[in-house]
């Protein structure tokens, strides 16, 4: 069984079981089934269903909701292999940017291509798409992939305004701002309002490595130096401030339809206007470990309430674009977070913040049928999602704390 809505093909009803159906993280069925019509769930239960109905019997494993990355750039996949991450973010920054430049555009967009394809095998059916050379919609589109294509802005100046679709399309176009480190919050705020205008998502990385924690606090150092030399002078954004979290929250970004992306430098004070503002935090521990050495306060975000999802970012900093591996890695590096936890970021968490959980993120009737099946093995239900969290057999080192490495 793959997501990508396969019941298009199926008008008539169909039922697909297995030994296992994740209603939500809460609620397992043993020996269940998913009755689907015309892309839709209509009725979800265990036993044998009433009725002729044609039963697709997919074994002894699990059907699950599609899984959510809701952050990534698979307008990188062709660097691949390519960056170099451990010598420390800035180094990270200037290589992606050198070795992308020698990239043509039908390149990157091929190789994006293939980045999809990988995702829909990991059962993934919605995405969050930071795309800042606007390559990547049509392949989005084509592939079927719900969720939001992000046009970013970065620097001083606004991506132009790409055609907004509905909300009822599965494919939402928004515009993102890369960092409040590297745009100014002139731009930020006014690509936030536009989002706001269109009841639209709106991201932004936050509160990501040292250099954007020391640059926002003192608006000195290395970080200011690199903008100006890419022709951005930061004297007019407002800096310094006390932490990136208070810096978005004082020029009015942070609302319920806002996504964080990233969040390794936080304080309690964050994380509570953070709460309160009712802005979603996006998690990509893999590319946090590879880049930064260090991993997000999960632990602290839970105790706070927030409202927490995940991405794999891209693969210019982590070796898969699969949601299973980045679950796994949550599963290694954070023991004191449930399987739970960790499947309702992976699902509901990212559909509700991509605008997604009237339609997705768990398996009720009236929501789409993108379904998913693994198999797994588990005798009692406490055991599904302990398996399926830890599913991935590649990419699954626990968390090791390594020295920080900083290019000055
Ligand atoms: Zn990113």
């Amino acid at each position: 069984m793959t997501v990508n809505r396969m019941q298009d093909d199926y008008h008539e009803p169909i039922i697909h079981r297995a030994g296992w159906v994740i209603v939500d993280p809460w609620t397992i069925y043993p020996n269940g089934y998913v009755r689907v019509e015309d892309g839709s769930i209509q009725e979800i239960g265990q036993g044998t269903p009433a009725g002729g109905d044609e039963v697709k019997d997919y074994g002894k494993g699990v059907i699950f909701p599609a899984l959510v990355n809701a952050h990534a750039h698979l307008e990188l996949c062709a660097l691949k292999d390519r960056i170099i991450t451990h010598k420390g973010f800035g180094f990270w920054v200037k290589d992606l940017i050198e070795k992308r430049a020698l990239l043509d555009h039908d390149t990157l967009r091929e190789a994006s291509e293939i980045g999809i394809r990988e995702m829909l095998a990991s059962r993934c059916g919605a995405v969050g798409e930071i795309s800042s050379l606007g390559l990547t919609l049509e392949p989005v589109r084509k592939s079927g992939l719900a969720g939001v294509w992000f046009r970013e802005s970065l620097g001083d100046h606004v991506s132009n305004t790409e055609k907004w679709e509905s909300r009822s399309s599965d494919l939402q176009i928004s515009l993102s701002g890369h960092a409040p480190h590297t745009t100014s919050p002139e731009v930020l705020v006014k690509i936030k309002n536009r989002t706001r205008e269109r009841n639209a998502p709106f991201s932004i990385h936050l509160a990501e490595s040292d250099e954007e924690m020391s640059f926002l606090t003192t608006a000195q150092g290395p970080w200011k130096d690199f903008l100006l030399s890419r022709g951005i002078d930061p004297k007019s954004w407002g800096l310094p401030v006390e932490s990136p979290v208070r810096h978005l929250h004082a020029i009015g970004i942070l609302d319920n339809q806002t996504i964080l992306v990233h969040m390794l430098q936080t304080d309690q004070t964050d994380l509570n206007i953070i709460h309160e503002s009712g802005a979603h935090v996006c998690l990509c521990p893999r590319s946090n470990h590879a880049l930064h050495g260090r991993l997000p306060n999960l632990d602290g975000m839970i105790q706070a309430g927030l409202k927490l999802c995940l991405g794999t970012d891209s693969l210019a900093s982590v070796s898969s674009l699969s949601m299973l591996d980045e679950m796994a890695f949550v599963s290694k590096s954070f023991p004191m977070a449930a399987p739970e936890r960790i499947f309702d970021m992976a699902t509901l968490g990212g559909a509700a913040a991509l605008g997604l959980d009237d339609r997705m993120g768990t398996l009720v009737p009236g929501k789409q049928a993108r379904l998913a099946y693994l198999d797994i093995q588990a005798t009692k239900a406490s055991e599904v999602l302990e398996a399926l969290v830890n599913f991935s057999n590649t990419d699954t080192m626990p968390f090791q704390p390594n020295p920080k490495t900083i290019i000055k």
